[in-house]
């Protein structure tokens, strides 16, 4: 089969490094286009036909050295497929399409899981990046962590569910969105694009602000919702209760603590940050100010996320491109020269 593997980025991988990377990687094409045997499925797994795979900002990470995983890995954890091969006692699911995402496994005993906080779970294994994801025209999945999709939909629409959709539902949870709350996004893309879709259907009295630096990606909040949108450094009519950060960059944290409201929150939806973070506790924090950030996904999350992409029919926009247009479509990702969600359209 062909599969894109990431062979190496150890050389360039700082523990905890707050410092901005060139992004030197991704112009060398850093994924290659590779001749893989098909996985072999071994018990409790699935054999999944590869649809379609969302490409993500934290691929990015993972190919540049911020988020360490096995090497080589084939990236890869918003995948969409039929399955076409299953282990002992779950042969049931064969032919049904199904999701994966970032949650590959995790062990369901450690004091973690036994919360409901499986994405915090010691042993977390990450589509993609502990175990080998959706840049592939096959996938092995643990059929505990598989979501039954809907057929009618094409499967490039649904692969933003698995990631952008479903932790963007995680984010919107921690961040307490109530009824006539003005709300701030700050960036907007394949995640924010959809959960300014949660709120508004949610919550139809919320106001929503989307701070963006891209006039287009404004266009696009004002068409799909938003009460105001305006750039980073523009200031909302009024403070924000509640602030959701989806920016790789650590100068949002300050921004949005700096609009927030007294007893406002802010949730961060990003798992590193290019640059450092450096908040001020009297302009940032103090009056009960809240920053929380959101990690990982749950397989709850990921369900009722799909419930609800189904329930009110939320847009997805995508734009698509083949296996072997991977690295333009990072390249594309990472200039942010994509309205909506980057797909990789695999058969
Ligand atoms: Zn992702
Ligand atoms: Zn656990």
């Amino acid at each position: 089969m062909k599969a894109g593997l990431v062979k190496g980025n150890a050389e360039i991988f700082v523990e905890g490094a707050q410092r901005r990377y060139p992004g030197l990687p991704l112009k060398e094409e850093p994924v290659e286009i590779v001749d893989m045997p098909i996985p072999v499925v071994k018990e409790n797994r699935v054999l999944i036909e590869v649809e379609a795979c969302g490409v993500c900002y934290t691929d990015i990470d993972i190919i540049e050295g911020r988020v360490r995983c096995k090497l080589p890995v084939v990236p890869g954890h918003q995948i969409v497929g039929r399955v076409v091969e299953a282990g002992k006692g779950v042969e049931h699911i064969i032919g049904k399409r199904v999701g994966v995402a970032w949650i590959g496994k995790t062990c369901n005993s450690c004091e973690f899981c036994k919360r409901g906080l499986e994405n915090l779970c010691v042993d977390f294994k990450a589509t993609g990046c502990d175990l080998d994801g959706g840049y592939a025209e096959y996938t092995v999945a643990f059929t505990e962590y598989v979501y039954e999709l809907p057929k009618a939909i094409e499967a490039e629409k649904l692969a933003p569910l698995l990631c952008a959709g479903s932790i963007g539902y995680r984010a919107f949870r921690l961040a307490g969105v109530f009824d006539g709350a003005r709300v701030g996004l700050f960036g907007f893309g394949s995640s924010a694009h959809i959960v300014i879709q949660i709120i508004r259907r949610l919550y139809p009295s919320a106001e929503i602000h989307v701070f963006s630096r891209g006039a287009e990606h404004r266009e696009l909040a004002k068409r799909l919702g938003a009460d105001w949108t305006g750039h980073p450094s523009e200031n909302p009519p009024r403070k924000l209760h509640i602030a959701i950060d989806f920016t790789p960059v650590g100068e949002t944290v300050a921004r949005a603590l700096e609009l927030l409201e007294k007893g406002g929150r802010l949730v961060i939806n990003a798992i590193r940050k290019q640059t450092p973070v450096l908040l001020d506790y009297a302009k940032h924090l103090w009056e009960e100010k809240e920053v929380k950030s959101a990690a990982n996904v749950t397989r709850e999350d990921v369900k009722k996320f799909i419930e609800l992409y189904t329930k009110y029919g939320i847009e997805t926009h995508v734009q698509t491109y083949r296996l072997e247009e991977v690295n333009k479509a990072l390249r594309d990702l990472k200039a942010a020269q994509i309205r909506g969600a980057p797909v990789l359209k695999i058969r």
